[in-house]
């Protein structure tokens, strides 16, 4: 159209028509556009910058329907930061939130391209692990705890400091309310501090003849 409008031709009406709409329709994608990426960026926790709790239940129920159809295993683990509260106190509120930072992206790069890790709240982080048995999302976390707690934090003058954190792990289970994998994981993450914490515990439910819970430690 340019070209015929530069050679001082007139611009026929059916191609006007047709630009103005190729223009209503780029206007439309981009208009999606924003708004996919609005929403993208809503679900993201702004401080860590990875995955909040907005799309999580989506994610586990998506994960859970696969273990309902026998698809694949998944498991749940739950981390907290240890003594965390003392890192704000004694460094800072900015170098607790770096400390937060390093941690989201330490995880989200050493675990597997499909897990994924979310902020659930403060210094709680909820990983997904699909396609894995209680057994390798054990060692999966074992490995992960370990390389977090030796990761350095840097303090500037201060030098620099470790962090720990403890985990609950639970496998997701076809016949159980998703909130109540999550209290599961939740509960196995209360032992682990329990235990002294820098530990990662996995849920089994308690026999309820002897009240005795039957949980397997893995105590750093
Ligand atoms: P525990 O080992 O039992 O988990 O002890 P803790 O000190 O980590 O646990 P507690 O629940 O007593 O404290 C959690 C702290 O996490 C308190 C809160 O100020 C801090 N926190 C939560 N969210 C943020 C955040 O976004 N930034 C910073 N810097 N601190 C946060
Ligand atoms: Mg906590
Ligand atoms: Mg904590």
């Amino acid at each position: 159209m340019l070209q015929t409008m530069k050679a001082g031709q007139p611009v026929a009406l059916e191609d006007y028509q047709r630009f103005i709409n190729a223009l209503k329709r780029m206007r439309m994608e981009i208009f999606a556009l924003k708004r996919d990426i609005e929403e993208a960026l809503y679900a993201l926790d702004p401080l860590t910058g990875i995955p909040g709790r907005i799309g999580l239940l989506a994610k586990l129920r998506e994960q859970q329907s696969l273990v309902e159809r026998g698809v694949q295993p998944c498991c749940l683990a739950m981390m907290d930061l240890d003594e965390f509260k003392l890192i704000n106190d004694k460094y800072g509120h900015s170098v607790g939130d770096q400390v937060l930072i390093a941690f989201a992206h330490h995880a989200m790069e050493h675990l597997r391209p499909y897990d994924k890790v979310f902020r659930y709240g403060g210094e709680e982080f909820l990983i997904i692990l699909p396609d894995t048995s209680l057994e390798e999302a054990c060692d999966i976390i074992q490995r992960l705890r370990e390389s977090l707690a030796r990761l350095p934090h840097h303090l500037g003058a201060e030098g620099e400091v470790n962090v720990t954190a403890s985990f609950g792990i639970t496998m997701l289970d076809a016949n159980t309310p998703i909130e109540k994998d999550i209290e599961h994981a939740d509960e196995a993450l209360y032992r682990a501090k329990s235990a002294g914490r820098n530990c990662c515990v996995a849920w089994k439910p308690t026999p309820p003849e002897d009240g005795v819970p039957q949980q397997r430690d893995h105590a750093a």
